[in-house]
């Protein structure tokens, strides 16, 4: 992005969509980041008014929700689309700075096995992932409520007030394949967008759309990372949780300081 457009945006948007409207925004924060692409180019779209602190305090679950994304989309065409050098590099990344969540996410045999079957079943190859540790799961909804945040900023073009939140549901391509998605959820979408620049887009590895609630109050967000995983986000307030949601639930000012 060039320094004129990020001049625009920020002047006619200044305050962050991540904290509640609270700072200033002095960052654009591109959700999905750039690493996410193929030697980190990314079709325009979604570029998010941010201050330091929530863009610097979820850059740990942007790196895994881009490692999560291409695992399935490079195993296919990271060859054609020289996709797989930036998996590698993604990779070393994790290996450097968060070894502990690049151990916890080694699937087990037994899931390689299951993926494969299932690979064969479908007729195409599917990437397997353990997303059970509690600290994948965290960095898991932590990168759903990113997109929660970006997401509704960019339905309202205002961010999500305090005393809001963003709930976060997600499956996994085995969930998918084994149609234990709710299919209704998506019945209420309206059809989806992507990022897209000329004859560039992003829609082989990332997928979204939003509506308003009706009752306005609050946004509804589906989004899909190629094969790999998919999220359903609500965003906004009126939502009843029990305690076992309390991980997924995520309040404005969240990214700061973590
Ligand atoms: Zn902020």
């Amino acid at each position: 992005m060039r320094g004129n457009e990020r001049k625009i945006i920020l002047s006619r948007y200044n305050k962050c969509a991540y904290c509640g409207g609270t700072s200033l925004a002095t960052e654009i924060d591109h959700c999905p980041p750039k690493q996410m692409f193929p030697k980190g180019q990314r079709p325009k779209g979604l570029e998010i008014p941010s201050c330091r602190g929530c863009n610097a305090g979820s850059k740990r679950c942007e790196a895994f929700g881009s490692l999560l994304a291409q695992i399935e989309v490079e195993q296919e065409f990271g060859e054609i689309k020289g996709g797989l050098e930036q998996l590698k590099k993604l990779l070393r990344h994790f290996q450097n700075n968060y070894p502990d969540l690049l151990r916890a996410l080694e699937p087990t045999s037994a899931q390689v096995r299951d993926v494969s079957r299932l690979s064969t079943d479908q007729g195409r190859s599917y990437g397997a992932l353990d997303l059970r540790a509690p600290v994948v799961r965290q960095e898991l909804f932590k990168f759903g409520a990113k997109l929660g945040f970006a997401l509704h900023w960019n339905e309202r073009k205002a961010p999500l007030e305090m005393g809001q939140y963003v709930a976060v549901s997600a499956y996994s391509n085995v969930q998918a394949i084994r149609d234990e998605i709710p299919m209704g959820l998506f019945d209420l979408m309206p059809g989806s967008n992507t990022l897209a620049q000329g004859a560039k887009s992003a829609r082989d590895r990332f997928v979204y759309s939003s509506r308003s609630m009706e009752d306005s109050s609050g946004t509804v967000h589906w989004v899909t990372f190629g094969q790999s995983i998919c999220y359903f986000i609500f965003a906004g307030s009126g939502l009843d949780f029990s305690k076992d949601d309390e991980d997924r639930v995520f309040y404005p000012g969240c990214f700061k300081g973590t």
